[in-house]
């Protein structure tokens, strides 16, 4: 295949996407990453203050970009943003699933707060966002993609957090149904795994666990040391590297993709 060819397959020119957690840390390369494909994006973060400086940086750097409040738990705003896109874009053709949020907390000690808002955000918000979003796409006619974030925690529960894992042993689920459903609409629907990604959000949870242990629970620290031996790459992933398995997830290069489950983890599968 010449070079060109090679190129414009892996090319989004044309196309709109909603990115949600846009603002930062994975979600932001992604939309980083589409803009310079070629796509227009809408940044979809509950955070408008990181969500406006992320699209004046993509903006500087000659992308297309907007940034729309979304709070994934207020499941009645999914057809406004999908609305926002159109009116903004002109239509919608690629949802990415980004935005999480994740706690660690041993099984013993969650909360049905803590429970109710990893699943809310996590699998509930994914669920009727992309409901919307399919709904618009199969109005234009001219199929769409969604991908989704699950996380290792679906395969492999460690570190604990056993409602992060149910949220996103959830999204692997909703991936494959969903996708079943919506290829009679040539809505390719997949699902990306990262392993342990430097992100706010990463960082964050390791931060707040310790708030609220004096000393960190025995089981919390020899998961989070095990994690990091357990990676045969030998270091944790960077945003842009998870962002490059979702650009192929979105583009051309992906089409007989369907229903997948594309796990980017460094090889920590394999130990
Ligand atoms: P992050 O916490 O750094 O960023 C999450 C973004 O989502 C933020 O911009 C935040 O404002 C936004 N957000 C949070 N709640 C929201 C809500 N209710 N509505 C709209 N936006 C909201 O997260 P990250 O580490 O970049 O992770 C991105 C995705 O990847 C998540 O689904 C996460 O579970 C998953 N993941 C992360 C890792 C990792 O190691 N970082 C590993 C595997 C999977």
């Amino acid at each position: 295949m010449p070079d060109n060819q090679i190129q414009q397959q892996f090319r989004l020119d044309g196309k709109v996407a909603i990115v949600t957690g846009g603002a930062m840390g994975m979600g932001k390369s992604i939309a980083q990453t589409m803009c310079g494909a070629g796509a227009s994006v809408i940044i979809a973060d509950i955070d408008m203050e990181t969500a406006n400086e992320t699209a004046e940086e993509i903006k500087a750097a000659g992308g297309k970009v907007a940034a729309v409040r979304t709070d994934l738990t207020i499941v009645a705003d999914a057809p406004k943003l999908v609305e926002a896109t159109v009116k903004e874009f002109g239509r919608l053709d690629i949802m990415v699933n980004n935005a999480g949020y994740m706690q660690i907390m041993p099984f013993l000690d969650v909360t049905e707060a803590l429970y109710d808002r990893t699943l809310n955000i996590n699998l509930k918000g994914m669920f009727f966002y992309s409901q919307a979003a399919a709904k618009q796409m199969i109005s234009q006619g001219e199929g769409g993609r969604i991908i989704n974030t699950a996380s290792l925690a679906a395969l492999l529960p460690s570190p604990p957090m056993a409602h992060y894992a149910a949220s996103k042993g959830g999204v692997v689920s909703l991936t494959k149904a969903m996708a079943r459903e919506l290829v009679a609409h040539d809505i390719l629907v997949n699902t990306v795994i990262p392993g342990g990604v430097v992100t706010p959000g990463a960082v964050g949870t390791t931060i707040e666990v310790s708030k609220v242990y004096p000393q960190l629970p025995k089981e919390v620290e020899d998961a989070l040391t095990n994690m990091m031996v357990r990676m045969p790459l030998g270091r944790v992933a960077e945003p842009e590297e998870i962002a490059d398995v979702v650009l192929f997830l979105a583009s051309p290069a992906s089409k007989y993709m369907v229903g997948s489950v594309v796990v980017a983890d460094g090889g920590v599968l394999l130990t």
